[in-house]
């Protein structure tokens, strides 16, 4: 990855899904839509195959490779479109194929079989049942690995880094207002930062009313701030309506943590875009 130093002023987002995967929208609806929307940029992030879990994911990795390559031709004069990929930690994507990565994690894997976090509460609530609702082993479960595979993969973005909290509003909050698990999610995310990898600041369960705060939470985003990290908008978006959801305060939200600047990606490079 290449950090170019020069700024710009865009409105785009890189954390895109269409009915290649499980979101509700055909790209090129979502193209038109961003047009529409006066983004400069549009980044796809399809879930790439996870051989353990179907329900997600794509099944025709060629087919979405096509439509976004025709979609990137097709639509060239009117917006910049980029074909990247989100990456499940368990089980990486073959990069060549992909202008970015999107490294995250959406499972714990407890004796070689995977439960799905972030899929619904219900399967959220046998990821609580498989750790005794223990929030400190739940957080160490999830991160270790997590950030092994970060430092060795290097994603481009690290998607939704805590999404093990993003069902703490909801029912009985178990991490954001936790001292111990702040702590070993502040641990981990510094030794995640050591990738060099951006962050995203992530608005998309607050765009589906599951939040009111986006990924990472604030006293990771401190953390973050100390140790020198990039962030990126993202609102992985499932609908072409949410392609920037929050995106104005998200910036004012950077703004009083000290962040001065984001990144983004403008003609094939990340690029910082000032806040
Ligand atoms: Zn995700
Ligand atoms: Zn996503």
């Amino acid at each position: 990855m290449i950090l170019m130093p020069y700024s710009v002023d865009m409105l785009a987002n890189f954390h895109t899904h269409s009915t290649f995967c499980d979101g509700k929208n055909t790209p090129e609806e979502v193209v038109l839509a961003a047009v529409d929307q006066g983004m400069d940029s549009l980044g796809f992030s399809g879930h790439a195959y996870t051989e353990f879990d179907l329900r997600y994911c794509m099944k025709d990795t060629s087919a979405y490779v096509s439509e976004i390559k025709r979609l990137k031709e097709k639509y060239k004069g009117e917006i910049q479109i980029y074909l990247g990929v989100e990456e499940d930690a368990y089980c990486p994507a073959y990069r060549e194929l992909f202008d970015y990565i999107i490294g995250s994690s959406h499972y714990f894997c407890v004796d070689g079989s995977y439960y799905p976090i972030d899929s619904s509460y219900d399967h959220f609530k046998k990821c609580l049942d498989l750790f005794n609702s223990d929030a400190v082993a739940m957080a160490h479960a999830y991160y270790r690995p997590f950030c092994r595979y970060i430092n060795e993969r290097r994603p481009d973005i690290i998607g939704h880094f805590d999404l093990i909290t993003k069902y703490d509003e909801l029912d009985r909050p178990m991490f954001l207002e936790n001292k111990e698990y702040n702590k070993v999610a502040e641990h981990y995310v510094s030794e995640a930062s050591r990738s060099g990898s951006l962050f995203e600041l992530n608005t998309g369960a607050i765009a589906r009313e599951l939040r009111s705060s986006p990924y990472p939470a604030e006293n990771l985003l401190y953390v973050l701030k100390k140790e020198g990290s990039g962030l990126i908008l993202s609102s992985d978006s499932h609908r072409s309506d949410t392609l920037c959801f929050g995106f104005g305060e998200a910036r004012k939200y950077l703004k009083d943590i000290g962040f001065t600047f984001v990144y983004t990606l403008y003609n094939g490079e990340f690029v910082k875009d000032c806040l």
